[in-house]
């Protein structure tokens, strides 16, 4: 029914998360009607990120050049280092404005039924990272998710810093923050109190 190169954008729109096939169609008709400009700038926008955006050599939060911002930022604490599941995690624990050490995203959560172990995350980069620290790492904050998955990698790493760096404090956000929800959704002031109130390991 569409033209091929309209039926082509409804397609690649609903492989988006949470758009179905209606909402693509919809995208994909305010595409046709707005100007070359709008959609010139979103076409440049996706490709943009895709060429310029990398993960970060230290953290592997999404940077843009070797390091990200917080990485190069001097004054962020290095002997402090958040572990969060998804560089999308960062943001909320950024908008608390209670957090001024460094991060560490594992690019996702163990979860042996779905095939990802330890080795397909950036695990054994967190160890190393705090083995050669120039400044020690005093405290590692485990900000998974709340969810069957996050505890479980939660666990997985505190147990195994326990053995690897006895001198480390190994922390967990407090409880407050809705279980089996995903940390992007939670709101500052729960967030921000669940980081205040973080408990060791
Ligand atoms: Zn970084």
């Amino acid at each position: 029914m569409l033209a091929p190169p309209v039926q082509r954008l409804v397609t690649e729109l609903g492989k988006l998360p949470g758009i179905g096939n209606r909402t693509a169609q919809r995208l994909a008709f305010h595409i046709l009607r707005t100007s070359p400009q709008d959609a010139n700038a979103l076409a440049d926008a996706i490709r943009d990120v895709k060429e310029k955006i990398t993960l970060c050599e230290v953290c592997f939060n999404l940077a843009e050049g070797p390091r990200c911002t917080i990485c190069a930022d001097e004054r962020r604490d290095p002997a402090l280092i958040c572990v969060v599941e998804e560089p999308g995690d960062v943001i909320p624990i950024e908008r608390t404005h209670e957090y001024r050490g460094r991060y560490h995203v594992l690019g996702g959560a163990l979860s042996p039924i779905d095939g990802v172990e330890p080795g397909d995350l950036k695990i054994a980069q967190l160890y190393a990272r705090i083995a050669g620290a120039e400044e020690p790492v005093s405290e590692v904050v485990l900000a998974t998710n709340p969810t069957t998955t996050g505890e479980a990698t939660a666990l997985h790493i505190a147990t195994a810093l326990r053995e690897r760096a006895p001198d480390v404090t190994v922390t967990r956000l407090a409880s407050g923050l809705p279980i089996g929800s995903d940390l992007e959704y939670a709101d500052e002031v729960t967030l921000g109190r669940a980081l205040s109130g973080r408990r060791a390991l």
